[in-house]
């Protein structure tokens, strides 16, 4: 009897591999088996401080929300999706009936369920595991030729989108885009294809700057070292601290635009407010995305090799621990991919070493990962004289 694997956080620094059973599918709704899972910002705050913005974590929860994989099980009525097919995870499923969703802004909906998120109790499971089911109408059939592990980058990218929608036209425009995490990137990646006249990110580690560099900046600032007087039409401010929203605002011309991606600690933000009148700033909230999930994956397969520079790191899932700590460090990670698929099949070695050709002496040694505090280790072969 097959049974599911998830990762699962049960607080702070507390994450689980543990095994589930599958539970029979209803009409409407498909199994997944899951290929590659992208670590978001907002999985790594739970596994960081068990919460992000206003949502506690208050039971374990499946983490996990920018995801692809290929169906392997129908339920009744799935009309248009077939096993086998490769798909993405749309991760909302909205109520269809309340004030943001009949106004065409569903990611308004007040009664949303979103994979990985501990918004409502119960929370809602998200999809870094082995099977995972949805209703069909969250799928989207991947586009022939993308493969799928940069198929996982569609939500993140979806995010990116929906703040440049919020901000309006971009062509032509200089923009400053403030925070070269995932989010951020993605932001200049997407803003050079929409014809973004100037594109400058700043950040404070050369790292995220050089990949935002190779994505489509024009220029980079490190605000450490650099912070040039230039004034933009645009700022995403995308930093994920506190203050990058005074900043966002000084360096928003007259008649400009401030978009703010990502999330705000609970209470109050402090902000220069005086400028936004005086300047007539137009101040845009960005929250997730609605019909810019199509589009970003309409976008990815026709630049996916140009978007596949921001997956830097790609682990098994069986080493998550590895893949979260190494997600952490944005000196030297930008999109940190699980591969779903190799879930439960512990260490496989195929190696027949019984006899080397050359003479040499197979040595096999087990070392310490080296790129973590988890303690994992990585077995190595190696041949000597013998
Ligand atoms: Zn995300
Ligand atoms: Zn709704």
């Amino acid at each position: 009897m097959l049974k599911d694997q998830a990762i699962v956080v049960h607080a702070a620094k507390d994450l689980r591999s543990e095994t589930r059973d599958l539970v029979p599918l209803v009409a409407g709704e498909v199994r997944l088996e899951m290929a590659w899972g992208g670590i978001c910002g907002s999985d790594l705050h739970f596994y960081r401080h068990g919460g992000t913005g206003v949502a506690k974590l208050r039971q374990p929860m499946v983490l996990g929300h920018e995801l692809s994989g290929r169906v392997c099980e129908t339920g009744q009525d799935i009309r248009g999706f077939a096993v086998g097919d490769a798909v993405v995870v749309h991760p909302a499923r909205v109520c269809g009936q309340c004030h943001g969703c009949l106004s065409g802004r569903e990611q308004l909906c007040e009664d949303v369920r979103f994979l990985g998120s501990a918004a409502r109790m119960p929370h809602c499971d998200g999809g870094f595991r082995r099977f995972l089911t949805v209703e069909a109408t969250q799928l989207r059939r991947v586009p022939e030729g993308l493969p799928l592990d940069i198929a996982a980058l569609t939500e993140p990218l979806a995010v990116a989108l929906h703040a440049i929608a919020r901000a309006g036209d971009v062509a032509g425009r200089a923009v400053l885009v403030m925070g070269a995490g995932p989010i951020g990137a993605l932001l200049v990646a997407a803003l050079r294809l929409k014809g973004a006249a100037r594109i400058v990110a700043a950040d404070i580690s050369d790292f995220p700057l050089a990949l935002a560099r190779r994505v489509g900046a024009d220029e980079t600032w490190n605000m450490t070292r650099t912070a040039p007087e230039d004034m933009f039409d645009i700022v995403f401010e995308a930093t994920g601290v506190a203050d990058g929203l005074s900043a966002a605002m000084q360096r928003a011309r007259r008649g400009g635009v401030v978009a703010k991606v990502g999330i705000f600690a609970p209470g109050l933000v402090p902000a220069p407010l005086s400028l936004v009148v005086g300047r007539e700033i137009d101040f845009k909230g960005c929250w997730r995305f609605g019909s810019e999930f199509d589009e970003a994956l309409e976008m990815l397969a026709e630049h996916s090799a140009q978007f596949g520079n921001l997956v830097t790191h790609r682990f098994s899932v069986d080493d998550y621990r590895c893949a979260f700590e190494t997600a952490s460090d944005r000196t030297r990670a930008m999109k940190v991919l699980l591969d779903l698929a190799v879930a439960n099949k512990g260490l496989e070695v195929r190696a027949d070493t019984s006899s080397s050709r050359w003479g040499e002496k197979p040595t096999w040694r087990l070392l310490p990962c080296g790129a973590c505090p988890a303690g994992n280790f990585r077995l190595t072969l190696t041949f000597g004289p013998s």
